[in-house]
């Protein structure tokens, strides 16, 4: 019986076929990622809990994808997601990944961008597949109604029984994963829980030999994280790979429609011109620019962010549209005395920073840190701020800058004049005293 709805595809059989990749079934998402590096997996598994989350609508899982990739520095894996529109099937391709559906092919391989479509009801047959992965045969035994699974394929076979009730309903498990991803539980929850779920665990069919893909993967993942920490001066921007529409697939002859077509309830939305952003700032050394998307409630925000830090809407049911803006405080450095800085500006962070040439130029603003331990040193460390990241910098420090950040065991100390990306939550100790990262403090201003 061909799937004639969003329930039906929630309930139809998924048959993972093994290869190097991770296949997610996550409601009534389906991702399958090019690599089984967790790391690579993470950011792509993340989007699809987070879209499952939310009811599994495919015009979110399409948006929130094409925004993760045209901010993407690095390439992504190659992944395939699919989710139920109310019309039909939506599906989502980028790189050398290969989508059949009733017997049509969808590929990321020849296109520039990614591939979207949505394939209108009713959808018999479906599988996708990694490059050099066969799909999974007619009497293979596996089953995926949910999880996380390493695999090269799934299938989800024609005239197939459909399942009694959806696997992972949405108000079990996922909105802890929701709430986490967005406020204050972020702090404590988002990494673990997605740590857990990436991390392969069910048995599955015995890998082929995959080499040429598998070599491509570490490299790539690699490049993914040193993003934001090695940056010196601009924010990261879209590196040549343009922001939707993308072109029409030509050898796709079935019937079917772009996602960007069926916009009905997308709002007009028009950011500012660049021009006049740069006018006004052009007198004001203070104020950076920095790339960014504005939320539906026009308040500026880090492309890299699913929720706006400000009013906390997600963002990935706005248009994603990168424009320049002036850029606003990335949160706030909480002293344990209570005494608050707000992150709108460079900090020497010291015993007596004051009397430096930075401070009196104008450069940084002075953090005292008052100590009577005698283990901090006059400047001690420094707080800049590059892109959307803010920037912890030991300044060769006699007794050391200290860190913890959220869901690791330990305070560990920088290396002597080394730097760390400040994540929500981290802690930061010099001497005896200690101060927390907020980027949300500014929430409610
Ligand atoms: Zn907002």
């Amino acid at each position: 019986m061909p799937l004639t709805s969003a329930d039906d595809w929630s309930r139809a059989t998924v048959v993972p076929g093994p290869g190097e990749g991770t296949l997610a079934r996550v409601g009534p998402v389906a991702l399958l990622v090019g690599s089984t590096d967790p790391t690579a997996v993470k950011p792509y598994l993340e989007h699809a809990q987070m879209v499952a989350a939310n009811g599994g609508q495919g015009r979110q899982l399409v948006r929130g994808y094409a925004l993760m990739l045209s901010t993407a520095v690095d390439q992504s894996p190659g992944f395939a997601a699919l989710a139920p529109h109310s019309t039909g099937l939506a599906v989502f391709v980028d790189g050398d990944v290969t989508v059949t559906v009733d017997g049509e092919q969808i590929s990321g391989a020849d296109s520039l961008a990614w591939v979207e479509r949505l394939i209108p009801w009713p959808v018999s047959s479906v599988t996708v597949t990694l490059p050099l992965t066969a799909a999974p045969t007619d009497d293979s035994p596996y089953r995926l109604d949910g999880g996380v699974v390493p695999a090269g394929s799934f299938t989800v076979p024609a005239n197939s029984p459909l399942m009694k009730a959806p696997t992972m309903a949405p108000d079990t498990a996922e909105p802890a994963m929701a709430e986490a991803m967005s406020g204050d539980a972020m702090i404590d929850d988002s990494s673990g829980s997605t740590d857990e779920m990436a991390v392969p665990a069910t048995p599955v069919p015995p890998a082929p030999p995959a080499p040429e893909v598998v070599a491509d993967i570490p490299e790539a993942a690699a490049h993914a994280h040193d993003d934001g920490h090695v940056h010196d001066a601009p924010p990261p921007v879209p590196s040549g790979r343009p922001l939707p529409p993308p072109v029409a697939d030509e050898h796709v002859s079935f019937q079917s429609v772009l996602m960007s077509d069926v916009d009905d309830d997308i709002d007009d939305f028009e950011p500012l011109p660049i021009v006049e952003h740069a006018e006004q700032v052009m007198d004001d050394a203070a104020q950076e620019m920095v790339r960014g998307v504005y939320c539906k409630n026009r308040h500026f925000n880090d492309p890299r962010v699913l929720f706006c830090g400000i009013c906390g809407i997600n963002m990935v049911q706005q248009t994603p549209v990168l424009v320049s803006g002036v850029r606003p405080p990335l949160g706030v450095i909480v002293l344990d005395d209570g005494s608050v800085f707000q992150l709108d500006t460079a900090y020497l962070l010291g015993r007596d920073p004051g009397a430096d040439s930075r401070i009196t130029s104008g450069e940084f603003r002075p953090l005292p840190i008052i100590d009577q331990s005698n283990q901090v040193s006059r400047v001690h460390a420094r707080l800049e701020m590059r892109g959307w990241d803010v920037v912890l910098i030991d300044n060769n420090s006699t007794n050391g800058t200290f860190v913890h950040v959220p869901k690791t065991p330990d305070w560990v100390r920088m290396p002597p004049g080394t730097e760390q990306v400040l994540v929500q939550g981290t802690r930061v100790r010099i001497g005896h005293r200690t101060l927390a990262f907020n980027t949300h403090a500014g929430a409610s201003s």
